[in-house]
């Protein structure tokens, strides 16, 4: 598995694993029951599932980066309806703050915060014009990109920083698996636009 592979150069190899393990028990419960119309409660309920089920460091910090998204979510639908596009920035801002809070990281220190950063700026940057679908495939090409852009940083946070300079030249596994979620979440809102019409 190929996020595994990238943990085992500068990790212990458990990051794929460990997604694996999390994201089928989230596939799980949404198979278990309907699933909510509201993406606060399927992003909250989520996150908790990934605390609950995934060790590591990663396990932590997405189940708080998606229950942030999720509490951010519920506050913006309290203050008001948002657009899709406003919904996509508010979830990944809330999960960018959560994953900087738990894990005490900013951007620039090898770290999921270096895909999702530049990803979250290419969405709030667009023009408000853009058609949406064209807004969220930059947004997942500025995730790819600044995972990318991770080979060549010094891991500064988690095992990888135990490596100083020995950490440079390899691709950071979660800035990785971010850029794949940041992926997920451009192709969910770009099939709710089909959807609907
Ligand atoms: P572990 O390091 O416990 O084995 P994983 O292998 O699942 O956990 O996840 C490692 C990834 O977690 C790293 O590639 C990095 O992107 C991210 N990470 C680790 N520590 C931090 C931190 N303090 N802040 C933000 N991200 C971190
Ligand atoms: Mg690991």
């Amino acid at each position: 598995m190929w996020l595994t592979e990238l943990d085992a150069a500068i990790g212990d190899g458990d990051h794929g694993i460990n997604l694996d393990r999390g994201f089928q028990a989230v596939a799980a419960d949404l198979e278990a029951t309907p699933v909510p119309e509201d993406p606060a409660v399927v992003l909250g309920g989520a996150g908790r599932r990934l605390l609950g089920v995934v060790g590591g460091a990663s396990g932590a910090l997405y189940g708080r980066a998606l229950t942030t998204a999720g509490a951010r979510l519920r506050d913006a639908a309290a203050a008001g309806a948002l657009d899709r596009r406003g919904l996509a920035a508010i979830a990944l801002g809330g999960a960018i703050d959560g994953i900087a809070a738990l894990g005490k990281a900013s951007p620039g220190e090898k770290t999921m915060l270096d895909a999702l950063v530049p990803a979250y700026a290419a969405l709030r940057d667009a023009p408000s014009d853009l058609a949406l679908d064209v807004v969220m495939r930059r947004t997942a090409d500025a995730a790819q990109e600044g995972a990318q852009a991770t080979i060549r940083l010094v891991a500064r946070k988690g095992r990888a920083s135990y490596l100083g300079e020995r950490s440079v030249g390899h691709l950071d596994p979660g800035a990785a698996s971010s850029a794949l979620l940041v992926g997920c979440l451009a192709d969910a809102v770009i099939g709710s636009i089909t959807e609907t019409g």
